[in-house]
């Protein structure tokens, strides 16, 4: 890798896990204003939007008052509203259509101790007003919004000026440091479980989550590899909760990972018909088909999704990154990507092209060979069926973890570099 492309890459990373913290320190700021306050759990319990395209409000009804923090985000317009950790028992089905200037919305756990609500806005929109009301008069405490719309340049110039409160301008420390070496030389595999919190990931017919169906296949598949006593594993996650995909990255990196495994399950819209199976990704610039640029897509999505700010994101520096640092890596990472398929064979169903390759974010470490394994489709009844079989996540994660074990172990062995 030439010098540049490190700079290049760490500039990437940084910038990254500068969002991924300033992430933590927004929310981290209104937790401690809770825990000072030393009261009990918030409870969102319903939610209306009313007005239309000059002006909308939104309207939160909570069990009692809290703090806000509350922020817009450009390309693509979002408002984000920052609140202690919040228990929503909104109705089925809410968020999914909006109204007036807003066109969607997601609320969840970003992190601990902290809640967001994030709204996609139609355009160019100017935060009004942002409050809490008391309960009164037979009224549950309310939180209110009011949006009006605006031209981009105005919404641009409110960006520049800085519109985050001023608690989350502090700056932002560097997340907890790497694991010093401990003496251990087994190779250490890492799982990351996609998307959590804000994030749900893919739905299935019956509400499953992708976010909940993942988490439980990587902690199967961590027991399998660590009871073979060959491999130390770390997961990204191991809970229910937000991680920027920048943040997965660097979590591999900073340990030195042999192997990166990315899960998740995917979903088809229902236009585009039925496929089913399990499908192995690796990063490449140019997608290798269409349904493989449409997924990448997706899940480059999930930073947007929870309200991550990607306006200094260098797209372009991935490109040139792709191009001239990772022949290596990437070769390491189709050979592994072929092992998983060929063990996958035996115990789980595969997508009629199991082998494909795309943009993915999550993928850029250009150090550790990584893959993405979409499990199945949570929109196809069989699939989902599996995705959610004890049974069937034991038979798969043993296959897996015998794709890691095929791969890993001659080159242990063998005395060569461990990645
Ligand atoms: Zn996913």
């Amino acid at each position: 890798m030439t010098p540049r492309a490190i700079a290049i890459l760490n500039a990437l990373i940084g910038v990254t896990l500068c969002q991924a913290g300033l992430v933590a320190a927004e929310t981290a700021a209104v937790s401690r204003a809770l825990a000072a306050q030393g009261e009990s759990p918030t409870v969102a319990t319903d939610v209306r939007i009313g007005g239309d395209d000059k002006q909308t409000r939104f309207v939160v009804d909570l069990n009692r008052k809290v703090d806000l923090a509350v922020f817009t985000l450009a390309d693509p317009y979002r408002v984000v509203v920052d609140l202690p950790q919040t228990t929503f028992k909104f109705p089925a089905k809410a968020g999914e259509q909006g109204r007036g200037l807003v066109k969607a919305f997601r609320f969840g756990l970003i992190m601990q101790g902290g809640s967001r609500i994030v709204l996609d806005a139609k355009g160019p929109v100017r935060l009004d007003k942002a409050f809490v009301l008391d309960a009164a008069e037979g009224q549950p405490a309310r939180l209110v919004l009011d949006l009006v719309a605006t031209d981009r340049a105005t919404f641009m110039r409110s960006l520049a000026l800085g519109n985050r409160p001023a608690a989350q301008s502090a700056s932002v420390k560097p997340s907890e440091p790497p694991p010093k070496p401990d003496g251990d030389a087994r190779p250490l595999v890492v799982l990351d479980p996609g998307h959590g919190g804000i994030d749900n990931g893919t739905r299935g017919s019956g509400g499953e989550l992708e976010k909940d169906v993942v988490l439980a296949f990587a902690q199967t598949l961590r027991e399998k590899l660590e009871s073979s006593g060959k491999f130390r594993v770390a997961m990204t996650r191991s809970e229910d909760v937000f991680i920027p995909l920048g943040e997965r990255v660097r979590f591999a990196r900073s340990r030195s990972a042999g192997l990166f495994i990315s899960l998740h399950a995917d979903a088809l819209p229902r236009r585009e018909g039925q496929a089913e199976g399990a499908t192995v990704y690796t990063l490449s610039e140019n997608a290798s088909d269409a349904e493989a640029a449409r997924l990448a897509e997706t899940e480059n999505k999930a930073d947007v999704i929870a309200g991550v700010d990607l306006t200094s994101e260098p797209d372009d520096v991935a490109n040139i990154l792709v191009d001239l640092a990772q022949r290596e890596t990437k070769t390491f990472s189709m050979q592994f990507a072929r092992t998983i398929v060929d063990e996958l064979k035996t115990a789980a169903r595969l997508h009629k092209h199991p082998l494909k390759s795309a943009g993915f974010k999550v993928l850029l470490a250009p150090d550790v060979p990584s893959v993405l394994v979409e499990l199945g489709y949570m929109s196809t009844k069989d699939d989902l069926k599996q995705l959610t079989s004890a049974s069937w996540r034991a038979k798969t994660a043993q296959a897996l973890a015998q794709a890691v074990d095929n791969f890993l172990t001659p080159r242990v062995a063998s005395g060569g570099r461990r990645n």
